[in-house]
């Protein structure tokens, strides 16, 4: 018959030798393996206190970014949804009102913006749409968590704080002139 195969074997049905039977050498031989990788370089790192370096053109978690003023650059035009490939992009819009100049910049924001993490495939294309440079996608790995629920990320999570501004400026963009 035709092997399915090249690297397919004979099968042989020998009788284990003594040496086989007590398995004693197939133990010792396994722990001399585990000892010989307990003294190497480990290729793990204890995620998240340490993290590897990634590429500067690496894209993760998202953030909604404020202006200079610290208002929200968000007008919730959709473009970010519409241009989304995983549908992956929700948002509610609302008229910003008298008196709420200095949260919003434009007359028309996100009045709940969530994006799914589970869904997302991190192409970017929610960065490109935007035409006010209100989203970015960062260099932070979605944090892991046990609940699918928790993977929507509502404001609270993707809106940068006034304390704790996030520069994406450093951040390389594909140039696609090249
Ligand atoms: S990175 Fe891509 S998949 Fe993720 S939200 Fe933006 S457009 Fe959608
Ligand atoms: S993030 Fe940008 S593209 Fe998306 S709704 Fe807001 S302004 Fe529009």
């Amino acid at each position: 018959m035709k092997p399915l195969t090249q690297r397919s074997s004979k099968v042989v049905n020998k009788d284990m030798t003594f040496m086989e039977k007590i398995y004693l050498p197939a133990i010792f031989g396994g722990m001399w393996i585990t000892l010989k990788h307990f003294f190497k370089k480990k290729n793990t790192v204890s995620y998240p206190e340490v993290k590897r370096p990634v590429a500067p053109i690496y894209r993760g978690q998202h953030v909604l970014k404020r202006d200079d003023e610290g208002r929200e650059r968000c007008t919730a035009c959709g473009l970010c949804a519409v241009s989304c490939p995983a549908e992956a992009i929700t948002m509610v819009a609302a008229e910003r009102k008298k008196g709420e100049e200095n949260l919003y910049r434009e007359e028309k924001y996100a009045k709940t913006y969530e994006i799914n993490m589970l869904r997302c495939i991190f192409c970017g294309l929610c960065e490109e749409a935007c035409p006010k440079e209100a989203i970015f996608l960062t260099d932070k790995i979605v944090d892991a968590d046990f609940g699918r629920g928790d993977f929507i990320y509502g404001k609270d999570k993707l809106v940068e704080t006034l304390e704790d501004r996030i520069d994406v400026s450093k951040r390389q963009i594909w140039d696609y002139q090249q």
